[in-house]
């Protein structure tokens, strides 16, 4: 089996005495995962990502990238990750292009290969034309993009991103999407965390959920909604309905004329109710989940969770 990209073993942090913002987690994500690490305001992701990226001291505990132990081998280690943060901490007064040849600098890259990757990874980012422009007058889109550059300039086979998405308009989004997706499939390991249920959902193969400093469910997107005991789907109908329907097994919940709310069972067979509004001269529309489905896992693990 392949070295893992993270191995986090007993993780603890304690900012003050009486804080516990870690209380000694365990993580593991395989090599060319796209892993998703979800969790409530304060929850400790932050913190996580930041030991990981050695931009946090911890208290306890052991980090392995791709083998490479953070404390006893820190250069090797280090090398292999890139790092979006959620903020922009670049000097906004240098040129895009020389914010990431000096960014592969501390990796000891040398100029002429550095421009030369900048160049690139610009042109990857839509950004080939603001090479030359000084950071400052970029738009708040093309700074988010500027990060991911910054992140990738040294080649790393690890990405992690804070909260890359947050506060980024649904174009932009999609597109970041699109990207991560790419790099992905080129063999990057991508962690990153989220608020964003439907972006985990869309995107991660894995997840890890924490809450008050403590992972509370690690597993893949596909496992947890599979877990769902309920799905309820929206059904919006060709022809008003005329009269009230009732169909065993299957709640119903007439919204309007046209629209149809229907909750039943996860893995119970659908045509039965098909079957029925057919034969009660229903035509059906279209077809949505009332809610994203990760959403409601998450919430009702989270919710758990409150004392
Ligand atoms: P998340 O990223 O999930 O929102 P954080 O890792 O930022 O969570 O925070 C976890 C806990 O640690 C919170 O209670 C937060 O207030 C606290 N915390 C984070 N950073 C600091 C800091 N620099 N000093 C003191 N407490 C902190």
């Amino acid at each position: 089996m392949n070295t893992p990209a993270l191995e986090i073993h007993g993780l603890r942090k304690t900012y003050a005495k009486s804080l516990e913002a870690l209380k000694g987690i365990e993580l593991c994500v395989e090599q060319g995962d796209f892993f998703g690490l979800l969790g409530p305001n304060g929850a400790g992701k932050s913190t996580t990502i930041g030991i990981v990226s050695s931009l946090v001291n911890k208290t306890a505990g052991s980090i392995k990238i791709f083998g490479h132990d953070l404390e006893q081998d820190p250069y090797t280690a280090k090398t292999f990750i890139g790092l979006v943060p959620q903020e922009f901490n670049f000097n906004v007064f240098e040129k895009v292009i020389d914010i990431l040849i000096h960014q592969a600098g501390y990796y000891g890259i040398p100029t002429k290969v550095a421009r030369k990757r900048a160049e690139e990874v610009l042109a990857e980012l839509g950004l080939s034309d603001k090479a030359y422009t000084v950071a400052r007058n970029l738009s708040g889109g093309m700074k988010r993009r500027l990060l991911i550059a910054r992140g990738l300039v040294h080649q790393p086979k690890l990405l992690i991103l804070d909260e890359p998405t947050a506060g980024v308009d649904i174009e932009l989004r999609r597109s970041m999407w699109t990207y991560l997706e790419k790099i992905n499939q080129q063999g990057v390991t991508i962690i990153l965390t989220t608020h964003y249920l439907e972006e985990a959902e869309h995107l991660c193969k894995n997840i890890a959920i924490i809450n008050h400093g403590e992972i509370i469910e690690n597993t893949s997107v596909d496992g947890l909604i599979d877990k769902l005991q309920q799905e309820t789907i929206i059904l919006d109908l060709g022809t008003p309905l005329k009269q009230s329907l009732q169909i065993p097994n299957f709640e119903l919940n007439q919204r309007n004329d046209t629209t149809l709310e229907v909750t039943y069972t996860r893995g119970q067979d659908l045509n039965a109710l098909f079957i029925y509004l057919r034969e009660h001269s229903c035509s059906v529309k279209s077809m949505r989940n009332k809610a994203n489905r990760l959403e409601e896992q998450f919430l009702r693990l989270v919710s758990k969770e409150v004392p």
